[in-house]
């Protein structure tokens, strides 16, 4: 990631501060020569940083450790309570809120219903509050709050933090951030929630921040993320990854997306496309398993019960749940084959519902992946987590903490 230091001018790659924050992160307690070897880094400029986050109080001396004679050198860990960062996951049903320690460690978290979504300035206000009254809850002291990161789905203009453009929520040009810090005492950024996710997958410990990671989110929309060595890949204009509006479903018939578009993706394969393709089951007398599920009412059914229903045995269900993986199948195939990544996770609510889902979107994708190209990637399924999207915003505070005035003295 480039940031722009104090003095107004752009330098490319992590500052050797921030290397060394999250060597401590992925591997305290550490020694300096260790974090040295780790970011490559002399040892005497390892020394002078680490004294220096000693005062400001980001790490603290765990004491000398370490076996066989011989003098043992001192070890270091991230501190947890002298900076903190609020993470939000602005979800089409739920709201969720975390605030974190920069070791990570999950001080508090909230969720609410989201509301008042055709009323965004109204959606903003009560946000606020949200955030306000979870900073309250935890009795967090507000001078230690570095920032907050707001994830959601759509197209992000990062630097402004406006929301461009996002279907989930019938948005255009929303001055998010503009309006969230009109009211809250603390800098706030906006990002999408697959960057926030794809954040969690690479999060310190892993191991895999060096590889080229996609990352998948199929829940209520369809997107994407992608991030190679630990940087999110933006695009020219900061809209990669709009996963779930690659068409793959054009001809005859082809839904409509909420893009404007048709035979998008998400049109035929996210949660809200099941969801409103059983009802039109339920409504013109097929899948009778899923009108009972539903007890007749019709306007309740959504992703979850159709999966069920297909679990059951309705052949028509069924048949939605195969479409769907085919198609984010078909989709997954033509990313490996452009991009050729290491890991892809897939993630969201789709891939709560079990084992057999993700088995025949690995089938399709195996079935339509071109032969020998991405032969080494692995498909994983994410450990199904509600929080990973908020937690994975806390950590894009420290990745762009050359935003934040309580962490500018890292650049
Ligand atoms: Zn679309």
């Amino acid at each position: 990631m480039g940031y722009t230091t104090s003095n107004g001018r752009y330098r490319d790659g992590l500052s050797g501060k921030v290397k060394v924050i999250q060597c401590i992160q992925a591997k305290g307690p550490i020694n300096r020569s260790a974090i040295a070897a780790a970011v490559q880094l002399s040892i005497p400029a390892v020394m002078n940083i680490t004294d220096e986050l000693l005062r400001r109080g980001v790490i603290i001396a765990v004491g000398k450790h370490g076996s066989g004679v011989g003098k043992h050198p001192e070890m270091y860990a991230m501190c947890g309570d002298h900076f903190r960062c609020i993470g939000v996951d602005i979800g089409r049903t739920m709201e969720r809120i975390v605030i974190t320690g920069l070791d990570g460690s999950v001080l508090i978290q909230d969720e609410f219903p989201t509301e008042f979504v055709t009323q965004p300035r109204r959606f903003v206000d009560r946000l606020c509050e949200i955030i306000c009254h979870t900073v309250e809850s935890a009795a967090v002291d507000p001078s230690t709050i570095v920032g907050v990161c707001v994830a959601m789905p759509g197209l992000i203009e990062v630097d402004t933090g406006r929301v461009v453009f996002s279907p989930n929520f019938g948005w255009k040009d929303i001055p998010m951030q503009q309006w969230l810090e009109e009211t809250l005492p603390y800098q706030v950024i906006v990002e999408n929630a697959n960057r926030a996710q794809a954040f969690w997958e690479i999060r310190p410990g892993r191991g895999n921040d060096q590889l080229t990671v996609f990352c998948a989110g199929l829940g209520f929309g369809i997107g994407a993320a992608l991030i190679r060595q630990g940087v999110v890949y933006y695009g020219a204009s900061g809209t990669s990854g709009e996963f779930g509006h690659v068409t793959v479903c054009p001809g005859e018939g082809e839904r409509q997306c909420t893009c404007g578009n048709t035979g998008c993706l998400e049109a035929v394969a996210s949660g809200a496309a099941l969801a409103a393709q059983g009802r039109e089951l339920a409504e013109s007398g097929h899948a009778a398993m899923l009108y009972k599920l539903c007890n007749g009412k019709i306007d309740q059914i959504d992703a979850r019960l159709v999966f069920d229903a297909a679990k059951r045995g309705d052949a028509d269900c069924a048949l939605l749940v195969e479409n769907a993986a085919k198609y984010i199948g078909i989709a997954l195939a033509s990313a490996i084959n452009m991009l050729d990544p290491d890991e892809i996770y897939l993630c969201g609510g789709l891939m709560k519902n079990g084992d057999e889902f993700f088995e025949r979107i690995k089938y399709h994708t195996r079935k339509r992946q071109m032969q020998f190209a991405g032969r080494h990637v692995v498909i994983c399924a994410s450990i199904q987590d509600d929080w990973h999207v908020a937690k994975g915003a806390t950590l894009m505070i420290l990745d762009k903490g050359y935003k934040f005035q309580a962490l500018s003295f890292l650049y």
